[in-house]
């Protein structure tokens, strides 16, 4: 009988003992973990609102760990391992061997080098969001915040900032690029959420960064200054400009790691035998659908199967905050003008697909995510969008089918006929 170890019970390890035990039903799966519940980080935001109980936020059903039939030790942080002997150290002195281990330990709050901020992670008043212990401490903290500083305006400065917000507190959100979310959307796609923030009372700085911490004699937050001159009273802050990959006990084991984490090809293989990664961890493509897909890719080759990813997007988000939904596909602005824009704005709906030599590289649809499905079948089809001769964003599903002589319905592909 196998043993199977998989560190990391979030989006990538609980989806990797997912994919093994439906390969192997009888291999032993011991499941490995800092946390002591599963629960989506992607939802954080609404605990820190009071929309959700932390119950809530499992992304599993409550009997997921014993209809999988794992060992769960929950609470447990890996610090070493051995390749050789194909064993993991636990901190409480004990550990685990195994014939095959998953390393999906995610990533940490990465704390930026401001003047004044503090050592990362223990400043007084400073915070990361990134598990449930923290969304617990900044929803403690805020009930005694008047000013509270949001640094980063990404997926996750987004999230502490509506979760704030929506506790009714006084946020000010300061961002370094142009606009909100700048890696998932464009000037004109960020516009609405930036509204909504508004509207809800939050500030916003753009294109603006923080110089220096101010700190009273008590060595507690007293403001920030900006690079624009401006300085901000603030006696709360949220970091949310980048994380790190967590492989810092991987240290001397010898498996390779690059510049953002660990290396693993796209089965999920690392430099040593019987030794997978998925998710964060490789610090390639932070987001939950990405971890899923590399979860389930690992766990399948771990286990005698046979998965490598398909051609689709690493860059894939959902984004919804305020009633304002958007998908946001790889790239949002063209890096040249070699590329063909093509958009349509209805005020409370856009489109946007940048393409190229009859390739999708990249969509914006905000608003009706109806054509979210055309999309798809245009990109999964491989359909060369150069050669489609109506109007992109008039197409429809029947567009893809033509009757085939025994009458059943068939895809027609770009280079078959033009749409
Ligand atoms: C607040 C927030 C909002 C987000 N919003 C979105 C969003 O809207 N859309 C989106 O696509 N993505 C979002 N993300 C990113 C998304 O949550 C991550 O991409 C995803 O969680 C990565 O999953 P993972 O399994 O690789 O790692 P993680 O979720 O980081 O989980 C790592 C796991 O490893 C465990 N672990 C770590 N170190 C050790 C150790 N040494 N020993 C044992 N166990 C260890 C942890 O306890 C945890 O169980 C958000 C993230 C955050 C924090």
């Amino acid at each position: 009988m196998k043993h199977y170890c998989v560190l990391g019970a979030s989006a990538a390890g609980i989806h990797a003992v997912r994919a093994i035990r439906s390969l192997d039903q009888s291999a032993e799966i011991t499941l490995i973990s800092e946390d002591s519940a599963i629960y989506s980080r992607c939802i954080l935001h609404h605990y820190l609102s009071g929309l959700k109980d932390e119950q809530d936020l499992s992304f599993v059903p409550g009997d997921f760990i014993p209809r999988h039939r794992v060992r769960w030790l929950k609470g447990a942080r890996a610090v070493s391992l051995d390749c050789r002997a194909r064993r993991v150290s636990l901190a409480d002195g004990g550990g685990e061997s195994y014939d095959a281990l998953l390393i999906a330990t995610g990533a940490s709050t990465a704390f930026p080098p401001i003047p004044g901020l503090g050592a990362p992670g223990c400043a007084a008043g400073v915070y990361g969001l990134r598990v449930l212990e923290d969304a617990r401490k900044i929803k403690a903290a805020a009930l005694n915040a008047q000013n509270i500083l949001i640094l980063g305006g990404g997926l996750i400065g987004l999230d502490a900032a509506s979760g704030l917000l929506g506790l009714g507190r006084r946020v000010t959100l300061i961002e370094g690029r142009n606009t909100l979310l700048p890696l998932q959307l464009d000037e004109r796609a960020a516009r609405p959420y930036q509204e909504a923030f508004a509207k809800l009372g939050g500030r916003q700085f753009y294109g603006v960064t923080v110089r220096e911490i101010i700190r009273n004699s008590a060595g507690g937050l007293a403001g920030a200054s900006l690079s624009n001159g401006e300085s901000l009273p603030c006696d709360m802050i949220v970091c949310a400009t980048g994380v790190k990959a967590n492989t810092a006990f991987l240290a001397g084991s010898g498996i390779r790691l690059d510049e953002k984490g660990l290396a693993c090809n796209e089965r999920g293989e690392t430099s040593c035998e019987a030794v997978y990664g998925a998710g964060d961890v490789s610090g390639k493509s932070p987001i939950w659908p990405q971890a899923v897909k590399e979860g389930i890719i690992a766990g399948t080759n771990m286990a005698g199967g046979s998965a490598a990813p398909g051609a689709f997007f690493a860059s894939k988000s959902a984004i919804s905050f305020w009633g304002v939904k958007t998908l946001s596909l790889g790239m949002h602005t063209p890096p040249d003008n070699s590329y063909t824009v093509v958009t349509e704005d209805r005020g409370d709906s856009y489109k946007k697909i940048i393409h190229k030599d009859g390739l999708i590289y990249g969509a914006v649809i905000q608003g009706d995510l109806s054509y979210a499905g055309i999309l798809t079948q245009l990109i999964a089809e491989k359909i060369d969008v150069s050669r489609v001769k109506k109007p992109l964003f008039a197409i429809d599903y029947s567009d893809f089918f033509s009757l085939k002589q025994n009458f059943e319905f068939a895809y027609v592909r770009g280079g078959e006929t033009a749409l």
